[in-house]
């Protein structure tokens, strides 16, 4: 099973968002663009929250019946191993299998000997999209090969308990120390092909730092270069590997990178290439915005869960070290945030293009304080449902003026 050019994924902690992000897409229809929708939520996230795969399933499903949206759809095991798999497995049609444990991991001498002969053919001129060395090979074989391997492993698994053809398959690489140079994801799909894994999208960890709710921090031009690289090795992989046709490359954390989404529409057109985007977490953001902009109680639950947060920031952190920095004198007091109007509160948390106001290291606190707002349970859900008109404008504003837009229409 494969996605189609554009899939975009599409976050939504408390199940409640599922219409608003399907109007988002509606939108997006109107103006002459399609995309997948996946819902996609990591086993991190089930657990800090408190939901099930069956819970995500369930709400995905509704909102597709109570909007008769016929587009495609897809629920995402997100950043799956072998140990987290099993309650996705009956829910779930999109699985992203992370090896990032075992990256950096030996293989067997005996696999690591067959990779090196199958690579080889990659050392000829022009066999690949960019000249690959010796040395790339080796450091695939040494670094990721284990890695593929395990991947394989974690596909079969699955492969063994759903019916043929009947989910789609990510392979994400983002996780870890450092940024694979295209060679090294020309090598790596080598040995993803021997593999015989059906990859639908690939997620390497591109140059540069992608931070949970913020603009891309890093060199545009040199992510460019890297994007187009790579995208024109997973359109090689799948006519000279024997991949899947469609293979494509999938941006993780890819909310908010405001300052890429043209360069990467520009190399998606000129290339005929498609892309995956996930953009799970930012719908919570908007459930906040939302409430903040309804005013009244709702503006102060916003605050409350800004002020919890503030107070339990190591714990909230922790889980998400990686993909947040936060400057902790930067962030404002919750007492100074007590007495701001819910202008002054929304235009702090929103992230429009270039906006002056937008606070980045409150917007990421919050990012990762959605746990606080678990915790709340039905006093914080019966405000989602009390302010719906506010949340879910927000919801779909953000998705599609802010996301789609600017990614698939240009
Ligand atoms: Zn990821």
């Amino acid at each position: 099973m494969q996605l189609s050019r554009f899939s975009i994924g599409t976050g939504d902690r408390f199940g409640l968002e599922g219409e608003a992000q399907i109007a988002a897409f509606k939108e997006l229809r109107a103006h002459g663009g399609e995309a997948d929708i996946v819902w996609n939520k990591s086993n991190r996230e089930h657990v800090i929250i408190g939901s099930s795969p069956a819970d995500q399933a369930a709400a995905a499903a509704a909102a597709i019946q109570r909007t008769g949206w016929d587009g495609r759809w897809f629920v995402d095991a997100d950043h799956i191993t072998l140990k987290t798999v099993d309650w996705f497995i009956p829910h779930c049609n999109f699985f992203t299998i992370d090896v990032a444990e075992a990256i950096g991991k030996k293989a067997s001498a005996e696999a690591r000997a067959a990779y090196l002969e199958r690579a080889k053919f990659l050392l000829e001129e022009g066999a690949a999209p960019v000249p690959v060395t010796q040395v790339d090979i080796e450091t695939v074989a040494d670094k990721f090969l284990a890695s593929v391997q395990e991947a394989g492993t974690t596909y079969r698994y699955i492969a063994a308990k759903k019916p043929n053809d009947s989910f789609v398959v990510e392979l994400s690489m983002d996780e870890t120390d450092a940024p694979q140079t295209p060679a090294q994801v020309a090598a790596i799909l080598v040995a993803v092909a021997a593999e015989n894994i059906p990859l639908a999208t690939f997620a390497p960890r591109f140059p540069g730092k992608f931070l949970k709710g913020i603009d891309y921090v890093g060199d545009v031009a040199e992510f460019l270069s890297a994007f187009e690289a790579e995208t024109r090795i997973v359109l090689w992989a799948s006519e000279k590997l024997g991949l899947p046709k469609g293979l494509k490359l999938s941006v993780h954390t890819g909310s908010d990178k405001f300052k890429l989404y043209k360069g990467i529409h520009e190399i998606l057109v000129r290339l005929g290439a498609g892309v995956h985007l996930k953009t799970a977490g930012t719908t919570w953001l908007e459930e906040i915005v939302g409430l903040a902009e309804a005013g009244g109680d709702g503006l102060t639950l916003a605050k409350r869960v800004y002020a919890a947060a503030y107070a339990r920031i190591d714990e909230l952190v922790a889980p998400y070290a990686n993909v947040v920095e936060i400057d902790r004198a930067r962030l404002p007091r919750p007492e100074d945030v007590a007495a701001w109007d819910s202008a002054t509160f929304v235009h702090a948390l929103r992230h429009e293009p270039g906006s002056s106001t937008m606070q980045s290291d409150m917007r990421q606190l919050m990012h990762v304080g959605f746990k606080v707002a678990a915790e709340m349970g039905k006093e914080y859900t019966d405000a989602l449902l009390e302010y719906r008109e506010s949340v879910a404008r927000n919801v779909q504003r953000n998705l599609y003026a802010r996301h789609l837009l600017p990614l698939i229409l240009g």
